[in-house]
């Protein structure tokens, strides 16, 4: 099976229809959460995944509109945009979101937002983090998002050990057998420097994964923000990729 593996959306539609038109065939589309937050079309992006057989796991920003985590543990522009997002939200919006389950195994995926240990909150951003989780989750692989920068962190077969590395693009990379945990990268705010909306592709015959990364028309979108008035600071960081 051909998986879509998006990650952290943010209310995007331009960069994830890119992807969408980049990705070819595929069966279904994982998402690791944080559908809405920072970006200005919260609902068109629900509405978007619902036209594909997907499954999705919560993130954050999608609990925090949902008023399931104080805004006060968002900066002050992530709280505006959570504020905004939660005006606009329409009921169905509203159901899709207050379905999400925090964690969903697939087989040999474990998918979560944050980390297997804390699902929605926790940011696996060195490998003393990662190394903690992999006695949290039973699957080969584990799916994360929410730091919006890929990596892949790995356990040595006898446990003790734990490395992080990063992939080039469009190559198959072949998923052995030792235990990894994989961010995708963010399709609508990277911050790795690179503002080209990132996504992956799994196949799970082969049990193989490829990194792509596929531009937009940023301008765009920072346009829809201006206009709905959602904060400068999320508007600029897009062409920066950070
Ligand atoms: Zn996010």
């Amino acid at each position: 099976m051909r998986i879509l593996v998006l990650s952290d959306i943010h209310a995007n539609l331009d960069a994830l229809n890119a992807v969408l038109a980049d990705a070819g065939q595929f069966h279904i589309v994982w998402s690791l959460g944080d559908i809405v937050g920072y970006g200005p079309e919260p609902n068109q992006c629900i509405a978007r995944l619902n036209e594909y057989e997907h499954l999705a796991v919560v993130g954050n920003h999608d609990w925090a509109v949902l008023g399931k985590i104080e805004m006060t543990e968002f900066n002050p522009d992530a709280r505006r945009s959570n504020l905004w997002t939660r005006e606009q939200l329409t009921p169905a919006s509203r159901s899709y979101l207050e379905e999400l389950s925090e964690t969903r195994v697939e087989g040999d995926f474990t998918l979560v937002h944050g980390s297997p240990r804390d699902p929605v909150w926790e940011y696996l951003l060195s490998v003393d983090e990662a190394k903690l989780s992999f006695s949290y989750y039973d699957t080969a692989v584990c799916l994360v998002g929410h730091t919006h920068a890929r990596v892949i962190f790995c356990a040595a077969a006898d446990g003790g050990q734990c490395t992080a590395s990063r992939a080039p693009d469009r190559v198959p990379i072949r998923l052995d057998n030792s235990r990894c945990i994989i961010n995708p990268g963010a399709v609508g705010q990277p911050r790795d420097g690179d503002p080209r909306a990132s996504y992956m592709l799994l196949d799970t015959e082969l049990m193989t994964f490829e990194y792509r990364r596929v531009s937009y028309e940023v301008s765009e979108t920072q346009r829809k923000m201006r206009a709905v008035g959602l904060p400068r600071s999320n508007r600029m960081r897009l062409a920066l990729g950070w």
